[in-house]
């Protein structure tokens, strides 16, 4: 047996495992069309008003501050004797004097600014102390990720669950073992050239103590460690796993379906980004494995289009 049919059998055992059969094949890469590269939305911008773009109406008047008097220049201009000598006016009192000019700009977040330059011992110790959101409240410990930490492959998924939080780690459990044979199908393996992470970084809990998603607010406070994970890994691809994730990821809808963001490449930056569904759900609906080892396939093809890429 060649070393490519050893390679072809091993694959459709973990494609078994997977419950999708040894007919699933990965095709050759096709030429991908424009009508599967959907960009990515951009960011909405807060208006910024400023008082060149007023209405001339509303132009607050010109207040003229004079530099303090030169003694020397005085002296001189003293030959001018017709040249009136400028008064003086204190800045402070021209400040006061001064109409308040609005200016519409969203507020700085002190804490993501600190977020963006660290390192990744750095954001290890943020994450075990962070109180950005409500969810530091009911955590044993903050997950931040696993893996490699120049992994070509990124899986991002919702928030750690129970097990998570208890043994600090992503994806354990059942989720994770599926996660784990979704990985071999595409030749990959926790810690080697794969990188795991959440949305949120600490265990989302209802009111039962159940495992719930996170909110909107509480993917938006973590959101700035996910971003600096995404800086410092640089992955050729990321892996959406569920719509938590591809919201934080990519914006848009909240009311958007998993099913509509789909069978498309995104791009956060420059990265390609596939949405499929989360773990958790296909072991709910594994019916739906198959759609999902379509969308493993098209991250495949999105790895060796991009290659390795800086954010
Ligand atoms: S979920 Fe994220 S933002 Fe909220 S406390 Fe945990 S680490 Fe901080």
């Amino acid at each position: 047996m060649t070393a490519a049919s050893a390679d072809s059998v091993r694959r459709g055992r973990f494609l078994q495992e997977l419950g999708i059969g040894p007919v699933w094949v990965q095709r050759q890469r096709a030429v991908q069309t424009s009508p599967s590269v959907v960009p990515s939305p951009l960011p909405s911008g807060v208006p910024v008003r400023t008082p060149s773009a007023l209405p001339p109406s509303e132009m607050p008047p010109v207040t003229m501050v004079a530099a303090p008097v030169n003694m020397k220049q005085e002296k001189a201009a003293s030959a001018w004797d017709d040249v009136p000598v400028p008064v003086p006016v204190p800045v402070q009192a021209a400040a006061a004097a001064a109409p308040a000019t609005t200016l519409l700009v969203a507020p700085i977040d002190d804490g993501a600014v600190a977020i963006a330059s660290m390192s990744w011992q750095e954001l290890d110790i943020a994450v075990a102390n962070c109180t950005r959101c409500p969810l530091c409240r009911n955590r044993k410990q903050a997950v931040l990720g696993t893996g490699d930490p120049k992994a070509g492959w990124l899986f991002v998924g919702e928030g750690p669950g129970a097990v998570e939080d208890q043994q600090g780690e992503p994806f354990v459990g059942p989720a994770g073992k599926l996660l784990d044979s979704m990985l071999l199908a595409l030749d990959l393996r926790r810690g080697e050239n794969s990188y795991l992470a959440n949305a949120v970084k600490c265990r989302p809990v209802d009111a039962d103590g159940k495992d719930r998603p996170p909110s909107a607010d509480e993917s938006a406070a973590c959101r700035p460690y996910l971003e600096r994970q995404i800086t410092l890994l640089k992955p050729a691809v990321i892996v959406a796993l569920g719509k938590v994730a591809a919201l934080s990821l990519l914006g848009g809808d909240p009311k958007i379906a998993v099913a509509t963001l789909r069978e498309h490449t995104h791009r956060y930056g420059s990265i390609p980004v596939v949405v499929t569904y989360h773990p958790a759900y296909l072991l709910r609906k594994p019916l739906d494995k198959a759609k999902s080892w379509r969308d493993l396939c098209l991250a495949a093809q999105a790895y060796a289009n991009d290659g390795k890429l800086a954010v």
